[in-house]
């Protein structure tokens, strides 16, 4: 039999359920990534041309299909390599699988709802003409239905989950599926199909800043940031709640593309775990929040639009016209709160955002400003280049109080704190915030305290080059109070 590997979110070569099971189970197999213009249009429609998300994955695959000419070369077959379309992937598979003559296409788990509705239509189209749709686990270690409470319910409390999925990891759940020993059956470009990835410029996008971010593609770049990373992981404890720093692994934009395998993660995190490294103690369980909201998103697909608790959604937030200015300057980086502004520069400049920030910029949205979470969640879904439905949603979630195991409503992040707490120096303020840069660190963290003296002397003058604050702190927090009273019959 031949059969057809369809990538998503899984772009690498090595350890990869759907291959590993293509290749043993067929003769000949061919690899298919689809820009999917489902995905792409709303992008281009919405003026999105240069983004970061999509040159990363036009990156990776280029460095995937020389990842399977290599592979093909090592075994003698010339012509092997990626096929790539450009379509809508619910004619495109099918119309592929049926050029080719497979019997079976093989794809990787997404769960995601559109994911899911995706899959639902193509299986059917496939049905129709006799062939199968195989899916695998790959993007996680333990599924929604794996790690179930003792009445057989998901989790929505973080710690137990987390006890039930380390007590339930075996050697087995991290072991790589193996590519390269089967990689006989890799079929060259049949006559007619052409491999290799089309430039960016044919599929209507153009080039971001990605390059001069130096932002490494591909499951070689995701490697090089992980042994980067293993060489500080003893620290990752103490350094990773300061922006500053060096201390995340900045990983993140590979789990969600699978240019690194999960498994190779969590199997290098859990050895070191049991050596008792704490900082890779830590990460693990970072790992594991990761694979909890997905299982949360996995049972509970009503959170992509309304609140975890319904109670929440009851909350009356803020409209009209001064809500809308309020949310364009948080967009902006222009709310007065130098670590928030400094937070969202980083966004906007770069597609990251430090974990730390997230929390506290996601706060201020909800707390400060008092605007629907959803509205930040849209802005971080269409900016991040990590964006990842369920991490971004129980994110955002947690923030708003709203979510499962969330922040209690009453606790309400103090911007002012936050920033001299993590960035007591000021560093990281001052790389974003430049007309800042001069003010003392006393009172980086709250110009509008500083004296007129000191101001003038640091060359800030607030509502010119700097803005004055949105919102008086102490004044928002009393009326969030007010507006979160709704869930006061919940706790
Ligand atoms: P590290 O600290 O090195 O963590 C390692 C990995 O663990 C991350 O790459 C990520 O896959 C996972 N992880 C870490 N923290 C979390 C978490 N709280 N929830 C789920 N997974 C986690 N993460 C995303 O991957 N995509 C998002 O769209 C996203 N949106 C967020 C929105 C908000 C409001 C908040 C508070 C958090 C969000 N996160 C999101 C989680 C977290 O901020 C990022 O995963 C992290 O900052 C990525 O940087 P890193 O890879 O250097 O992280």
């Amino acid at each position: 039999p031949s059969g057809l590997v369809w990538l998503r979110r899984d772009l690498r070569s090595h350890d990869h359920a759907a291959l590993h099971q293509a290749l043993r189970q067929c003769q000949r197999v061919w690899c298919v990534f689809v820009f999917d213009t489902d995905i792409l249009q709303p992008l281009l429609e919405r003026g999105l041309q240069a983004d970061r998300r999509v040159e990363f994955i036009h990156e990776s695959l280029i460095d995937l299909d020389e990842q399977l000419r290599a592979l093909g070369r090592s075994n003698g077959t010339e012509g092997v390599g990626l096929l790539v379309c450009h379509g809508r992937a619910i004619e495109q598979i099918p119309r592929l699988a049926a050029q080719l003559g497979v019997q079976a296409v093989y794809a990787n788990h997404d769960h995601e709802p559109a994911a899911l509705a995706r899959d639902a239509q193509v299986r059917g189209a496939l049905a129709h003409e006799g062939v199968l749709l195989h899916t695998y686990k790959d993007q996680v270690v333990f599924e929604r239905h794996e790690i179930l409470n003792q009445s057989g319910h998901a989790f929505t409390v973080f710690t137990p989950y987390k006890k039930a999925w380390l007590q339930s990891l075996t050697p087995s759940h991290t072991q790589p599926h193996p590519v390269e020993r089967f990689a006989d059956a890799l079929a060259p470009c049949p006559p007619g199909l052409a491999t290799g990835v089309p430039p960016l410029e044919a599929l209507g996008f153009v080039p971001s800043n990605l390059r001069e971010l130096k932002i490494r593609t591909g499951s070689r770049g995701a490697l090089a940031l992980l042994e980067d990373f293993l060489a500080r992981i003893e620290h990752y404890g103490q350094t990773r709640d300061f922006p500053a720093l060096k201390g995340p692994s900045y990983l993140s934009v590979h789990l969600r593309f699978g240019t690194l395998s999960i498994r190779q993660a969590v199997r290098l995190a859990h050895d070191l775990h049991q050596q008792g490294v704490a900082g890779a103690s830590t990460w693990l369980s970072e790992l594991i929040w990761r694979e909890f909201y997905q299982q949360i998103l996995a049972h509970f697909p009503h959170v992509a639009e309304r609140a975890f608790k319904p109670v929440y959604d009851r909350i009356r937030w803020e409209h009209g016209k001064t809500a809308q200015a309020h949310f364009a300057a948080w967009c902006a980086g222009q709310t007065g709160y130098p670590l928030v502004d400094a937070a969202m520069h980083q966004l906007n400049q770069s597609g990251y955002m430090h974990n730390r920030l997230r929390m506290v910029a996601a706060s201020f949205l909800c707390k400060d400003l008092g605007l629907d979470w959803r509205w930040g969640e849209r802005y971080f879904a269409d900016h991040l280049i990590d964006f990842d439905l369920a991490a971004n949603n129980g994110g955002w979630q947690w923030c708003a109080s709203s979510g499962c195991d969330a922040q209690p409503y009453f606790r309400i992040f103090n911007p002012v704190l936050q920033s001299e707490k993590f960035d007591p120096q000021g560093k990281f303020i001052r790389r974003y915030l430049p007309p800042l840069a001069s003010l003392p660190d006393a009172q980086l963290h709250a110009p509008w305290r500083a004296s007129a003296h000191d101001l003038a002397a640091a060359g800030v003058a607030l509502g010119r080059n700097y803005p004055a604050p949105l919102v008086d702190h102490f004044e928002a927090r009393a009326l969030t109070l007010e507006r979160y009273a709704v869930a006061r019959t919940e706790t």
